[in-house]
């Protein structure tokens, strides 16, 4: 059990409260958060550990974002956990995502170890007490508290969940209507005989608008330039017959995982290795689902390569179909100007709105904004170089999870959690309490790189960010942002006396 009680007891000063001490402490209670719980309570029973996340409800993603439709672009049996079988449909909404990491918050007994509303806002590592004191302030009541902790296992995602990316249009202030984003979607928002202009073309667009198109008026896509889709079925055929045999959920799960495995390998190699065969075969497996006459080079031909951002999945091609069925359609031009009824685009066209929202996507979040120091001194992470995308140089007792670009986020939640166990492991077999990742003496003049290498991948929110973010070398173990095609095999190998982990 943990000695870091339920609700803080007022034993420290009056303006911070002491928490208590844990052995980890894991801030997130998203995906990755739940994940890291599951596998830190299946191999070190004996470990006290606090989840601690700021909204008030566990999920992550999937709490913060409630818009309409909001679901899965990955298959539910690689976004799901490897430890406990998928049973629903391969794409997934929202709501069934919260739903299962229900359950393992339950098969768990996690529930005890979740402080909701408590926002880490500072970490400091002191060598001498071998431990991090994490502050921490309560968004519910603006309460301070102090925890400690000997490893802290940073789950925060990449994203500001209170501040979505909202670029200033031309006229903003002019419009009438309502703008809304889709992170901060009002729960009351009635569309009925409204007419909408949804801003974007990614995955956040290509769910919310299938989702609105038959009860609002009409909802119009405007985007500057066009994005990769995909429209497999919402139900996978083989995990269809294999549940109809009443073959047992977990060989489905394990099939299944498998197959899509299988089938992201292809797609990302293709991505590299033959794009125009890839951009070939997306853009015409599109062309059958979209409307007579509808012109697919301008709205649906994208102008870079496929991956280097994500491909929008579209299951059993409900967006297409909102198309045929003429409850929505598709503007491709830039904003001129917001006016008092709608948005002017630089044909000159004045798409009237009622609603306006910008599915325009996040603010990049470096571990979730909390200040870091070591020893006293401020960290200041653009010097710095990830080790394995999983720590990084000069910070001890801190690993971090960042899931992958293309295949299941989830994929490497399990990945990663696994090395930390080997490490944690380790440590303990070395009677070690401290393990930091420092450069070699021939790792001191290895070139820094950015954090992603633009040909590989280019969302916004890594592009306008590249300069806040710490650092990547040219050689392992300096590298992330792998492959899961390449870190599956890599990271279980991983040698964790190489010379890159001091450990203390
Ligand atoms: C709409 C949408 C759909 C997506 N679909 C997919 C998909 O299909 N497949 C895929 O692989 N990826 C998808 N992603 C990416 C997605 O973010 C990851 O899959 C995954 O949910 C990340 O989980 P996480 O637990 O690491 O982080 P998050 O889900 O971001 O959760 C992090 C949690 O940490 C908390 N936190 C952050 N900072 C602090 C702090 N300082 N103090 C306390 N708490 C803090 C936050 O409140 C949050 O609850 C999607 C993203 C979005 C927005």
């Amino acid at each position: 059990m943990t000695t870091a009680p339920t609700t803080a007891p007022a034993q420290g000063t009056e303006e911070t409260q002491d928490a208590g001490h844990v052995d980890v402490l894991i801030v997130g209670a998203g995906v990755s958060g739940i994940g890291a719980a599951h596998h830190l309570r299946d191999q070190f029973p004996d470990r006290t550990f606090v989840i601690l996340d700021a909204q008030d409800n566990r999920g992550g993603t999937w709490w913060t974002h409630r818009y309409p439709g909001v679901r899965s672009d990955s298959d539910l049996f690689t976004y799901g956990y490897r430890f406990k079988p998928w049973r629903g449909p391969s794409i997934a909404a929202g709501e069934e995502i919260l739903a299962y990491l229900d359950e393992v918050i339950d098969e768990d007994h996690l529930a005890g170890q979740i402080r909701y509303q408590h926002r880490v806002t500072a970490a400091s590592w002191s060598t001498a007490d071998r431990r991090w004191t994490v502050e921490v302030t309560r968004e519910d009541t603006g309460q301070r508290l102090r925890y400690t902790t000997g490893f802290l296992w940073m789950c925060q995602g990449y994203y500001n969940h209170t501040r979505p990316y909202r670029p200033r249009w031309e006229g903003m202030d002019r419009f009438q209507g309502m703008i809304v984003h889709p992170q901060q979607w009002p729960e009351d928002l009635d569309l009925t005989g409204k007419r909408v202009v949804v801003i974007g073309s990614g995955a956040t667009a290509a769910t919310l608008i299938p989702a609105i198109a038959g009860k609002a008026e009409h909802v119009t896509m405007l985007q500057r330039s066009p994005s990769y889709y995909f429209a497999p079925p919402a139900n996978d055929p083989l995990a269809v017959e294999l549940r109809a045999l009443d073959i047992p959920e977990e060989w489905t799960h394990e099939i299944l995982r498998r197959k899509f495995t299988a089938q992201m390998d292809l797609l990302a190699r293709m991505s590299m290795e033959s794009p125009s065969e890839l951009h070939g075969f997306l853009i015409e497996s599109m062309r059958p689902l979209l409307p007579d006459g509808f012109d697919v080079d301008k709205h649906f031909t994208p102008r870079y390569r496929p991956w280097q951002q994500r491909i929008a999945i579209v299951p059993d091609g409900d967006l297409f179909a909102a198309l045929r069925e003429g409850t929505a359609s598709v503007v491709t031009d830039t904003i001129e100007t917001f006016t008092s009824r709608g948005v002017k685009v630089s044909s000159g066209e004045e798409i009237p709105a009622d609603i306006i929202v910008s599915a325009t996507g996040f603010n990049l979040s470096l571990f979730g904004d909390v200040a870091f120091a070591v020893d006293g001194e401020p960290v200041d992470f653009t010097g710095r170089v990830t080790w394995r995308g999983v720590m990084i140089s000069g910070v001890p007792n801190m690993a971090y999870v960042f899931g992958y670009f293309r295949h299941s986020w989830t994929l490497r939640v399990d990945l990663v959690c696994d090395l930390l166990a080997r490490l944690l492991a380790g440590m303990r077999d070395k009677g070690a309490t401290m393990v930091t990742p420092e450069l070699r003496p021939e790792e001191a003049d290895m070139p820094l790189l950015s954090f992603a290498d633009p040909d590989n991948f280019n969302a916004g929110y890594v592009m306008r960010t590249q300069h806040l973010l710490y650092k990547r070398g040219d050689r392992e173990p300096w590298t992330h942002l792998l492959e899961h095609e390449q870190e599956r095999d890599i990271l279980p190998k991983a040698d964790l006396d190489d010379g890159t982990l001091v450990y203390r």
